[in-house]
């Protein structure tokens, strides 16, 4: 009999998770807590659109899409402007998020996956430290399975057993709470897409984009912040961003993005995760949805090469192991950037502008930077010396960039020592040391 899956949220992951299982004779259903017609949020996404490849779904009409534009960066006090270069074939694409879900639901309408909308899970079943299904408002449902895309808050990864070392909350510096709204286009920008990091000299970057006849503003910040707030904050961007015109035209809502490392354990007896609820972002950008679509394949492969066993964790540990070794490994240590950079103050990052320790080139940060490598190759020798020269002048900053350097090189190295095979002392010792890994500064 076809092993019946559970996916547990209609997020991207979980609904191209489940459209290669189903594709593969699985039994998949999808619960989702909207109606279809509300799946997705009123705005557009950027993201790698070689995720589409890589769960086989072909690219959708040009029409729906256009190239992101090279973002210019600035620090609070917006002296100097640092424009990235990304070469054409590395540019991510902006869609509309209704969309992309547009997009991939028929495919996986097509290959058999069945979804139940409006359906709002309140949180696992568990027998006998196993997850057996999901509970829901209209009572429980069982499989074989229970994959998890329920988004950063889900109620399925929150209610797991503290046994299973699955990190149920999330810490401080791990999420941005991030107004999003589009304004009228009142006027034509100098740059078409702007980003303020640190904005405010507060800990939390904005946005101004030139986007499709709008204009798109981001706030984002690491603490609570209401719609009055966000209203006194695009007022105050206002006077040196002349194109936010004053009519609300879609968004304005707050909401939260994950910006951490991976979950360190993403599996335990019946259960595994994927996208928001495992914080597969890119930490920094908070990207996801590529990160997601490309890790529903390597989960996708997992359960097909195991197809005939139960999904005890052992068996799951496979999927755990090559999400790790493809693409949790890169994505780890860029979390220790993102926490040095939450310790900085305003003035510190003027100081890495001005003094040019972070460049244009720095910032080149395309649709395949999502991994250490590809951020570490930003800058030739000689260059890293001088930055290193200027940054170690710094009495303030120098160490904290020294203590981003070690933990970056302790979460590499951890992330590498990861158990091969399932066993449960240590991977408890294992997710231990990785937490540790992330400790913010302040
Ligand atoms: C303001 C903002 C801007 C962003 N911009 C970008 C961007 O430009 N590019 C990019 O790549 N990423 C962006 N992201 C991140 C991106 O949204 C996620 O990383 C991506 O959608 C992957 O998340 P997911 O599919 O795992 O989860 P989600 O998109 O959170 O989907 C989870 C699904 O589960 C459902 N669900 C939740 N709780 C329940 C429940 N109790 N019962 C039933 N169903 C439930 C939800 O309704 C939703 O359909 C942005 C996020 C935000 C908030």
């Amino acid at each position: 009999m076809a092993k019946r899956i559970i996916v547990a949220g209609g997020g991207h992951g979980g609904i191209a998770t489940g459209m290669l299982l189903a594709q593969n004779g699985f039994d998949v259903t999808i619960y989702e807590k909207n109606s279809r017609e509300n799946m997705g949020h009123d705005w557009t996404d950027a993201f790698d659109r070689k995720a589409f490849a890589a769960v086989g779904i072909p690219m959708p009409d040009k029409s729906l899409y256009y190239l992101k534009h090279d973002i210019t960066f600035y620090s609070p006090a917006e002296r100097t402007s640092l424009k990235q270069s990304i070469p054409e074939d590395q540019l991510e694409i902006n869609m509309e998020r209704k969309d992309i879900y547009d997009h991939i639901i028929p495919f996986a309408e097509k290959a058999g996956v069945k979804f139940v909308y409006n359906c709002n899970i309140e949180g696992p079943v568990i027998e006998k430290n196993k997850v057996v299904g999901i509970k829901t408002y209209n009572g429980e449902i069982r499989g074989d399975l229970v994959i998890d895309a329920c988004g950063a808050n889900s109620p399925v990864r929150r209610n797991l057993p503290e046994e299973t070392g699955i990190q149920r909350e999330i810490g401080p510096y791990e999420q941005f709470r991030a107004y999003r709204a589009f304004y009228n286009k009142a006027a034509e920008p100098k740059d078409k897409y702007k980003v303020i990091l640190l904005a405010e000299y507060e800990k939390g970057i904005s946005w101004v984009v030139d986007n499709n006849g709008y204009t798109d503003v981001l706030i984002g910040k690491f603490y609570d912040f209401d719609i009055n707030k966000a209203n006194e904050i695009v007022d105050r961007l206002r006077p040196a961003n002349n194109n936010i015109g004053t009519e609300l035209v879609r968004g304005g809502h707050i909401l939260n993005i994950p910006v951490r490392q991976p979950l360190g354990i993403l599996v335990t007896d019946g259960y595994a995760a994927i996208g928001d609820s495992a914080f597969m972002t890119t930490p920094i950008i908070g990207s996801g949805i590529a990160n997601t679509l490309k890790a529903s394949k390597i989960l996708a492969e997992s359960l097909i090469a195991n197809k005939d066993k139960e999904y005890t964790i052992d068996v799951l540990w496979d999927y755990q192991r090559d999400f790790y070794v493809k693409m949790g490994a890169g994505l780890a240590p860029i979390a220790c950037i993102k926490l040095m950079i939450s310790s900085l103050t305003g003035e510190d990052l003027d100081y890495f502008v001005d003094n040019h320790i972070l460049t244009a080139k720095n910032m080149a940060i395309g649709a395949e930077s999502n991994n250490i490598k590809a951020v570490a190759q930003l800058s030739t020798f000689p260059v890293f010396c001088k930055k290193m020269y200027n940054l170690f002048k710094n009495k303030t900053v120098a160490p904290k960039f020294t203590k981003m350097v070690t933990s970056m090189g302790k979460a590499i190295v951890v992330s590498a020592m990861m158990p091969r095979k399932y066993n449960k002392k240590k991977a408890l010792k294992w997710v231990k040391n990785y937490n540790k890994c992330f400790k913010p500064y302040n």
